[in-house]
């Protein structure tokens, strides 16, 4: 056997794919009885929707083409009227076009951090973090402690505080602000990370974004083995030892595409460098829970509404038009992200239910009471995910440690989103990864 790939999410799916067509032996070896990591879909009311990741939008290229490679098409997300938005304090208030509806003080002093924080992201290497000019203050400071110093509004900061929760599931004083800026450089500026037309959420994949998992998985064929969680990874002179719950497998080169809080859990003999192995004690994921309600029909578009809102108080603090074209119903998402999804986390799926409701018709008005389904999917309480979107970097995490990212280990490659330059966290990232660990893994093999 040429290769083992521990994880068949999109990462390990792309580079076991990748491998075979360079006309290498391989085998995907995945924990779950599934493929797809965090994608996934499931149903509400009939319709087929996901409950992981989702959207794909422009410069995100490698997701894009693979897209089109396995021959899937795309739907655009529903963008037309207007946004809600739910100051601190409660107010709701309707706005159209992309400048969201706070008070001009606030507008000017978001201006004004946000030509800061442009300027910043310039300057970040984005191949070496831990290389950008003044890269230790950078990553001392946590992103909430830069907020508190140069955001004074209070509307201007609940504004960072959603966008944190909405791109990281997590809160400003989690991350260090090199780690912000890395990852908005990484998708291409704070716009199209969070916008919809043009941006990060503007298109899924029809039949669900989870179908490009069933599609590679489709293509491996017996090269993929589930429920064959990965538990132990050696090297000796001869290549790689992978042991699993099912079998033992012997390779030349082992790829783990994994996110790093999950590698940490795989025992190495002989331990790993010191940085790579802290490196996995310090990478947290954040915590999303993902819910939709469906309806009849999507009602709101009558109403002049886009079905999109966002609130720092939620406790869901985004909200979207999840309905799928050509189908009856209409559908909401929304996430509960950070400390909210913590909170609601140990509420039952009724009470999730009936808070996302509530928000709804604060946010949309009363027709938004009664849905006919309802769907959810806690990732933090994934046994083989533990949070999602994806890791965030503390402070002093990207200087320490990220050196270790993506440095090979004897025969052991790096692969998962976590490990991309561009779009990390995201799909797109997911595919950049494993075509890389596959080309180091080619170059070694050659
Ligand atoms: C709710 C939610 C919404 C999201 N929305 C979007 C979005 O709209 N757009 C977007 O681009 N991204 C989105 N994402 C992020 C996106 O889903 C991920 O970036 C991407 O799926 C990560 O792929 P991966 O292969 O790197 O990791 P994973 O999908 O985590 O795959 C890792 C695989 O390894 C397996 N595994 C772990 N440990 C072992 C082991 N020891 N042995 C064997 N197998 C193991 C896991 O079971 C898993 O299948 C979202 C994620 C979530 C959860």
């Amino acid at each position: 056997m040429d290769v083992v790939v521990v994880g068949a999410g999109v990462a390990g799916l792309v580079a076991g794919r990748r491998l075979q067509e360079a006309g290498r032996s391989v085998v995907v070896l995945e924990a779950r009885d599934r493929v797809g990591g965090r994608t996934l879909n499931d149903t509400i009311a009939g319709v087929t929707v996901e409950v992981g990741g989702q959207w794909v939008g422009p410069t995100q290229d490698r997701i894009n083409a693979l897209i089109d490679e396995l021959g899937l098409e795309r739907h655009p997300t529903y963008d037309e009227g207007d946004g809600v938005v739910e100051l601190p304090g409660g107010k709701v208030k309707r706005y159209a076009g992309d400048t969201p509806p706070l008070s001009p003080l606030a507008l000017a002093d978001l201006l004004q951090a946000q030509r800061a924080l442009d300027k910043l992201v310039e300057t970040i290497d984005l191949d070496a973090p831990w290389d950008t000019p003044d890269a230790a203050r950078l990553d001392a400071t946590s992103f909430a402690s830069w907020l508190s110093r140069r955001v004074r509004t209070s509307q201007g900061r609940a504004f960072h505080e959603i966008i944190a929760a909405a791109v990281f599931a997590s809160e400003p004083d989690t991350m260090s602000l090199l780690h912000w800026l890395t990852y908005i450089q990484a998708g291409f500026g704070l716009e199209r990370v969070i916008g919809v037309h043009g941006g990060a959420q503007q298109d899924r994949v029809v039949g669900g974004t989870w179908r490009i998992s069933e599609r590679l998985a489709e293509d491996l064929g017996d090269a993929l083995v589930t429920s064959a969680p990965v538990r132990r990874i050696a090297p000796d002179e001869d290549g790689v030892t992978v042991t699993t719950d099912v079998g033992t497998y012997d390779a030349a080169r082992v790829i783990v595409a994994v996110p790093p809080n999950l590698a940490g859990r795989i025992d190495y003999e002989p331990a790993l460098p010191t940085r790579r192995d802290q490196l996995t004690q310090q990478l947290p994921h954040g915590h999303v829970i993902k819910v939709m309600v469906a309806y009849d029909e999507p009602w709101w578009r009558a109403e002049g509404l886009s079905g999109q809102a966002a609130s720092v108080d939620g406790p869901v603090g985004v909200v979207f038009d999840n309905t799928v074209p050509g189908q009856d119903p209409g559908i909401l998402v929304g996430f509960y992200e950070g400390a909210h999804a913590l909170y609601w986390g140990e509420k039952s799926p009724t009470a999730r239910r009936q808070a996302f409701v509530d928000c709804l018709v604060r946010y949309f008005g009363p027709k938004a009471a009664l849905p006919i389904d309802y769907v959810e999917r806690d990732w933090a309480a994934e046994a083989w995910t533990r949070g999602c979107y994806g890791a965030h970097f503390p402070t002093g995490a990207w200087t320490r440690y990220g050196p270790a990212l993506r440095e090979p280990v004897g025969p052991i490659h790096w692969a998962g989103t976590e490990t991309a330059t561009r779009w990390m966290g995201y799909l797109d990232g997911a595919v950049e990864s494993a075509e890389r660990a596959t080309t180091e893994v080619l170059t070694a093999l050659a």
